[in-house]
């Protein structure tokens, strides 16, 4: 985890620009961090469960060390403002969801409510609960396979067969249409 003064700043620099809803995930991301008892996650020891792909994910990414690219951030689209984090070590879970009725109670601008988020207390902003699901797999290695019409390689579970031919997605979506 970054120093806590300069986070917020990493976040923004990631993401491009500063908003309400990156404040969302930066709030979550430190209640979790609070939660759990972790830190940065440098391989895949906490995996994250985003419900939404808006701004706060980047947040998240950047705070927690949960991203795509590792594996352990997955995304389960309820289009919700929560994230669940799991911590493979202790076992310990949480489920964070963002309240976002808040909003609709006040008349503020989205820097009113962007500085809202950032300052208010854990309790007033955030709902804490289980998730509702399993903690997810380890992110596996497939093999590679070859496609036998395009040529390119794709992971063996994306892999189709048809008339006994290995087609990844693409040519096989080409089959298939008319169906
Ligand atoms: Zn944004
Ligand atoms: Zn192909």
């Amino acid at each position: 985890m970054c120093a806590p003064q300069t986070a917020w700043d990493h976040c923004v620099e990631f993401h491009g620009h500063s908003c309400p809803g990156l404040a969302i995930g930066y709030r979550i991301a430190l209640a979790a961090a609070d939660r759990l008892g972790v830190t940065f996650s440098e391989d895949e020891e906490i995996v994250c469960v985003t419900e939404n792909d808006a701004c706060g994910v980047d947040a998240v990414q950047v705070l927690t060390g949960c991203t795509m690219g590792k594996g352990n951030l997955l995304y389960r689209d309820t289009g919700k403002h929560a994230f669940s984090f799991f911590n493979r070590r202790d076992k310990s879970q949480v489920r964070i969801n963002f309240n976002k009725q808040i909003k609709k109670d006040q008349d503020w601008d989205k820097e009113q409510f962007q500085n809202y988020i950032l300052d208010a207390p854990d309790e007033e902003i955030l709902t804490f609960s289980e998730p509702s699901f399993e903690l997810p797999q380890r992110a596996r290695i497939f093999n590679s396979i070859i496609c036998e019409q395009c040529g390119e390689s794709a992971s063996e579970h994306k892999i189709r067969l048809n008339d006994d031919k290995k087609l990844c997605l693409d040519c096989f979506a080409d089959y298939s249409r008319g169906w």
